[in-house]
C-alpha cells in the first residue's frame, strides 16, 4: 500500500484528486493521510467526499475513512468501469474538481462513459466548465481521448444547483506524448461576462473595463444573462492561439464593485500576454497527468505554481515517469516528461 501525505507542498485537495485517479489507473491501493491539512478547513468537505465516492464507484473501489471531516482515507481499487454514472455535490462545490478525479481513469477505461455531474460549474479556485472546454479538452483530443462536456444549468457559489453532461470517448490505443513550445498565430480573442439573477448593468460594467485595462476594441466583448438557481457572475477573458488556449476568469462577490472583479481577470490576461509562453498557470497543473500518462511530453509554460509542483512529487510516487522542470532566460519554465 503507497502512502500519501496529503500535507505535502501545497497541501490541498489536488493531492487527494491525483492519488485517487492514479490509485484507479496503477491499481495501487493508498493511504491518503494528512489530507488537506494546509487548507483552513482540513479533511474531506463535500466536493472532496465526493470525489472520493466518485473514484470508489467508478473502481469498485474498497474505501474506508469516506465521511465529512475525515483526514484520512484507506482506497483499494478494482477494475476501472465506463459507463454511466451521476455525481451529484449537494453544496456548490466545485463539480469540475470531482470530473478532475474521475476523467482520466474513465479516458483509459475499456468502454466510453457519460458522465452526469451536478454542484458547483463555476467556482472560484476551479476550473470553470468554459476551462475545460476551451483550454484542456482540445488538448486531451490532441492526446488522442475525446471527451465533450455539456453545461446544461451553471452552478454558482453559494447556491449551486448546476448540471453538465460529459461524453468520455476512451483513448483506445493509450494516450500519445504532446509537445507543446510555441503559442502559434493568435486566432481569437473575446472577454464574456455573464450575470444569473443578478442586474445587467454589473457584466456591463465589468465589460467596459476589461476591454480599457486590455486596450481592446469593444467589439471583442459580449454579456448574457443566464440560467441558475442562485445569483452568480463572472468574467471571462479568452486568447485562443493556433497551439493554445488561455481563459481567465473573474468571480462576482457581494461587496467587490464589478470593475475590480473585470481588472482582476484583464491583470491575470496581461500577465499571460507579456511572456509568449502557450500554457498558463493553470493549464500547466491540469496538464501534467495526461502527459505521465502518456510517457512523455513537453511543455512551455508562463510559471510554476504550487500547484505544478505538487502535482509533479504526486505523479512521481505512482508512475515511473521523470518530470523535470527548467527555466528559461524570459522567465518561462519548460516541463519535460520522460519515461
Ligand atoms: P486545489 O486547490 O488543490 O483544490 O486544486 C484546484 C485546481 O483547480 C487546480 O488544478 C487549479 O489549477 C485549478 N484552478 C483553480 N482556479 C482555476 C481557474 N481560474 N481556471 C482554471 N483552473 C483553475
Amino acid at each position: 500500500m503507497l502512502e500519501i501525505d496529503g500535507s505535502r507542498g501545497e497541501g490541498g485537495g489536488q493531492i487527494l484528486r491525483t492519488s485517487l485517479a492514479l490509485s484507479a489507473i496503477a491499481q495501487i491501493p493508498i493511504r491518503l493521510y494528512n489530507i488537506r491539512a494546509g487548507r483552513p478547513r482540513p479533511g474531506l468537505q463535500k466536493q472532496h467526499l465526493a470525489s472520493v465516492l466518485a473514484a470508489g464507484s467508478i473502481c469498485n473501489a474498497e474505501v474506508a475513512g469516506a465521511a465529512i471531516g475525515s483526514r484520512e482515507v484507506i482506497f483499494t481499487p478494482g477494475e476501472i468501469q465506463g459507463g454511466d454514472y451521476y455525481f451529484s455535490i449537494s453544496s456548490a462545490g466545485s463539480c469540475m474538481l470531482v470530473l478532475q478525479t474521475v476523467l482520466m481513469p474513465l479516458v483509459l477505461a475499456k468502454t466510453p462513459s457519460r458522465i452526469v455531474l451536478e454542484g458547483g460549474t463555476h467556482n472560484p479556485f476551479a476550473p470553470p466548465s468554459d476551462f475545460l472546454n476551451a483550454c484542456y479538452l482540445p488538448l486531451l483530443k490532441q492526446m488522442g481521448a475525446s471527451v465533450e462536456l455539456n453545461l446544461e444549468r451553471y452552478g454558482f457559489y453559494p447556491a449551486g444547483g448546476g448540471r453538465c453532461v460529459v461524453n468520455v470517448h476512451p483513448a483506445m490505443e493509450g494516450l500519445r506524448p504532446m509537445e507543446i513550445m510555441d503559442r502559434g498565430k493568435l486566432h481569437m480573442q473575446r472577454v464574456i461576462a455573464l450575470v444569473a439573477n443578478l442586474s445587467d448593468s454589473i457584466a456591463l460594467r465589468e465589460l467596459e473595463e476589461a476591454l480599457r485595462v486590455l486596450q481592446w476594441s469593444k467589439k471583442l466583448g459580449s454579456r448574457s444573462e443566464v440560467e441558475s438557481v442562485g445569483a452568480g457572475n463572472v468574467v471571462f477573458i479568452e486568447c485562443q492561439f493556433e497551439n493554445a488556449t488561455e481563459l481567465v476568469t473573474g468571480f462576482g462577490e457581494m461587496r467587490k464593485p464589478a470593475e475590480v472583479v473585470a481588472r482582476g481577470a484583464a491583470r491575470k490576461m496581461q500577465k499571460y500576454l507579456q511572456c509568449d509562453a502557450p500554457i498558463g498557470l493553470h493549464l500547466a497543473d491540469q496538464l501534467l497527468l495526461p502527459l505521465a500518462l502518456a510517457g512523455g511530453g513537453r511543455i512551455r509554460c508562463q510559471g510554476l505554481t504550487e500547484h505544478t509542483t505538487t502535482n509533479i512529487g504526486t505523479i512521481q510516487n505512482f508512475l515511473p515517469v521523470a518530470i523535470e522542470t527548467s527555466e528559461q532566460v524570459d522567465g518561462t519554465y519548460v516541463i519535460n516528461v520522460t519515461s
